[in-house]
Formats: C-alpha cells, structure tokens, sequence
C-alpha cells in the first residue's frame, strides 16, 4: 500500500522529469521525456498528462493516493490562479495550464516557478532544512534564486521575487535575455563565462575546449570541470573571474537581508563545486559586512535536479493543507 503522494513535473526547455514522491519514500517512480517545443499548448498539455499517466502505470499507483500534480514551470507564474505568464524556453505566454491540464487528469494542478520549488525542496528536504532565511542559488545556463524568508517561500508582491539573475552588476555589460545590458546572469551564467571563452580562443589563446567548439558541440559544465581538473588556464581563469562576481552578488544580498544560509545548485556548481565554492567564499568574505554575515553557511545543494522534484511536496501541502 502506498503513501499519500504528488507527482511532480520539472518543465526543463526540450525534456520533462516526473515524479511520484512522498516525504517517507522519497523518489517513488521518474519518467523523463522528450518533449515537442514546437507543439501546440493543447498537444504540450496532452504530453504532460501521458507523463502522469506513465507514472501511475509505472508504479501502479492507487490513484485517490496522488495528492496533487506539481509543475515547475521555467518562467513567471501565478500560483494561485495556475496561469503561466510567460516561459520564454518553453514558448508559453498568458497560458492557463492548470485549468487546461486539471481537464485531462483526474487531479488537482499546482504550478510554481521552478527556482521557488528548487528553494521549497532544499528548505524542507535538503541542506536547508535548519535554516530559517534561505537563499537558494542555481548557475547553469542562466542563474536563479529562490528566498526562503522566515521559514517561508518569498514570492514578492506579483509572484516575481527571486530574479537575483538580472540584478545590474556590470553597466553596459553583455547582453542579457531579458533585454537588458549587464546583468548577473549575463555577466556570470555558464553561458555567459562560455561566451568569455570562446572569444579568448578566437583572439588565438589555447584551450583544451577549443576541440568542442570547433566540432559545434554546446560546451557543458562537464566539460569545463575536466578542462579545469587539466589545468587549462583560460577556464581556470573566466570561471575564477565568474565566482569572484558570484560572491560579490551574493555578500550585497546578505548585507541587504541577513541571510542563515545561501544553498548553491546548478549544473555548473554540481560539476565544479570543489572549484568554485573555495572561490565564491573568498569573494564573499571581501564584500560582505561582517555582521550581516554571522553565522551564514555558504554549502552546495545535495539535491540536484531533485530540489524542484521534492517542492512539489510543500507546495501541496501549502495549497491544499494535505500531508504527503
Ligand atoms: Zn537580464
């Protein structure tokens, strides 16, 4: 007999990750799929059901036991009324997925920015779970962050808290996704120090990843971890430069809100956190002010891809007060 339960669903860009998880079990049944982005809203939302659907098969799950259906979605949300309002990555704008996907499956939907969900995981199931003001940090292809304030999610005044991404940090920086000039994200993503690198081996430096650039491929946090490990010194030197801004954001937001804890995840920080977290403390401890820094702890997420997987509970547990 199992558990009460949600699936949860991690919208990624091109492959969705469902789940059935509890708070006993953890991680019941996982599905990942590829997913069509050129596909109507009708036949993306029929794609999500048959991920549901796939999972309850999969585990042959009793169905009055699924709780709620929890969707990460990469981009703006509302969570109180399910209307996504835009997920540029996934080509969806003022779209109400709840409504259009609770028509499908016999369950109730709750959606969530998938950042926020990766806090609610780390703050309820991961590192986080002593920490009372949390700032959960993902560096990948851009960079996210999630507050926890108060023991509680910190959604802002229209949902849209959290978009430490696109705090200025460099006046007419590099061209950013949102429009603007010189965010932090432009300035520190993977993409970004990806973008720094290619153009130091254009202007004839040597790199071990000149090899993938050549052949096309999209450089991966992967590959910048064994270029590092090989000692190869432009690597080295934009991710070093990377952390040091990292660190800078990171202390200017502690001074603004006396964090306990700021959790670092992301495909970036999980392949090279050995590296860079020795690198981000250093420059966090330059900028930072010694009170507003008392006590914080500055770790890695454990949780991986997983943190949005097990938000899902929590935020089942917010809107509808069910135990899962
Ligand atoms: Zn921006």
């Amino acid at each position: 007999m199992h558990r009460n339960s949600v699936i949860s669903i991690d919208m990624g860009g091109t492959k969705v990750l469902g789940c059935v998880v509890n708070s006993k079990e953890g991680i019941i049944a996982r599905v990942k799929k590829t997913t069509d982005r050129t596909a109507s809203k009708k036949e993306y939302v029929n794609q999500l059901a048959a991920v549901v659907n796939e999972l309850i098969e999969e585990v042959n799950f009793d169905k009055k036991k699924i709780k709620a259906v929890c969707l990460g979605v990469p981009g703006t949300v509302n969570p109180t009324t399910g209307v996504i309002g835009i997920a540029p990555n996934l080509g969806l704008k003022n779209f109400n997925i709840k409504k259009m996907l609770e028509a499908e499956i016999p369950f109730p939907v709750l959606i969530e920015n998938d950042v926020n969900l990766g806090a609610l995981g780390i703050k309820n199931f991961g590192v986080g779970k002593k920490a009372t003001n949390l700032l959960a940090v993902f560096v990948g292809t851009g960079i996210g962050g999630g507050f926890i304030i108060d023991g509680k999610l910190y959604r802002g005044s229209s949902f849209g808290a959290g978009e430490i991404g696109h705090m200025l940090v460099e006046k007419n920086g590099p061209k950013c996704g949102c429009g603007n000039k010189g965010c932090f994200e432009a300035v520190a993503s993977r993409t970004a120090i990806v973008n720094k690198i290619i153009k130091d081996i254009e202007s004839g430096e040597k790199s071990k990843i000149a090899k993938l650039i050549k052949k096309g491929d999209r450089i991966k946090s992967k590959s910048l971890a064994s270029a590092v490990k090989s000692g190869d010194k432009v690597v080295q030197r934009r991710i070093k430069e990377g952390c040091e801004v990292i660190g800078g954001v990171l202390a200017s937001i502690t001074n603004l809100l006396n964090l306990d804890m700021i959790v670092l995840g992301g495909g970036m920080i999980e392949a090279l956190d050995n590296y860079m977290l020795p690198l981000i403390k250093k420059s966090f401890s330059e900028h930072v002010m010694n009170d507003s820094a008392k006590g914080l702890k500055i770790v890695a997420s454990k949780l991986g891809d997983d943190s949005a997987i097990f938000g899902g509970i929590a935020l089942a547990e917010e809107f509808l007060g069910v135990r899962v």
